[in-house]
C-alpha cells in the first residue's frame, strides 16, 4: 500500500477519536510548516493556545523557538516542519500518558516518513524519550547527534525550560542548534544509540 500523503494524514487526524484526548481539544494541531522540510522539530503536545489556533508552538515557547530558528540556523519556522508527539492538547497540560502516545504514534511516524527530514530537533524529555525509546534524561541525551534510520536526531530542551530556567539552558539550546546545523551540513558525526 502506497504511504499516505501530509494531507491525508492530517484529514484522518482531524477526526480522530482513537483516545481521550479528543474530548477535550479545541482543534487537532497536526503540525505546520515545510513538507519537504529537511530539518523537522518533535515538541511534546499543544498547549492552550496551539489548542486554540490549531497550529504548534505559538505561545511564548514558540517565539523563542523561532528567535532559535532565525539566530542559530539562519532559517524561519516555515523552512522547517513543527509537529508534536500528541496532536491533541492534553487537560492542563499534563504530560501525554503512554495510550496516548501510542494512540497518535502513527500520525508522527506518517509525518517523518513523508517529509523525510535528514535532521530531528527533538524538544524536551518527554518528545526524546518517544523518538529515541528510551528513558534517559534530555541533561545526559543531549550534546550529540542519534541515528534513527536515515535520520540524525537531535535533542534538545524543550523552550520552555529556557524560559524557566534562563541563560544557561538558553546557551546550551544555542549549542544544540549548531550542532543541528552542522549535522545537517555534514560536518558533524551522528554517533550510536543512547
Ligand atoms: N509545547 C509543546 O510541546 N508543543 C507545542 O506545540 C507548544 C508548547
Amino acid at each position: 500500500m502506497e504511504s499516505e500523503t501530509l494531507v491525508e494524514l492530517a484529514d484522518r487526524a482531524a477526526s480522530c477519536v482513537a483516545c481521550r484526548l479528543a474530548a477535550g481539544r479545541t482543534t487537532v494541531v497536526f503540525g505546520s510548516g515545510s513538507e519537504t522540510a529537511d530539518l523537522m522539530f518533535v515538541g511534546e503536545g499543544p498547549g492552550r493556545e496551539e489548542d486554540i489556533a490549531g497550529l504548534p508552538f505559538v505561545g511564548r515557547s514558540g517565539r523563542l523557538l523561532d528567535q532559535l530558528i532565525e539566530s542559530e540556523l539562519g532559517l524561519s519556522r516555515t523552512d522547517c516542519y513543527i509537529a508534536n508527539v500528541v496532536k491533541c492538547r492534553p487537560p492542563n497540560n499534563r504530560d501525554p500518558e503512554a495510550d496516548e502516545v501510542a494512540s497518535c504514534r502513527p500520525f508522527l511516524e506518517g509525518q517523518i516518513n513523508s517529509i523525510g527530514p535528514r535532521v530531528i530537533m527533538t524538544l524536551g524529555n518527554f518528545a526524546t524519550r518517544a523518538i529515541l525509546s528510551t528513558n534517559e534524561g534530555i541533561t545526559k541525551l543531549r550534546g550529540r547527534a542519534y541515528p534513527l534510520g536515515a535520520v540524525a536526531v537531535v535533542p534538545t530542551f524543550h523552550p520552555a525550560a529556557a524560559l524557566r530556567g534562563g541563560g544557561e539552558v538558553l546557551a546550551k539550546m544555542r549549542a544544540d542548534f549548531v550542532r543541528a546545523k552542522l549535522t545537517l551540513d555534514g560536518s558533524l558525526p551522528v554517533g550510536g544509540r543512547p
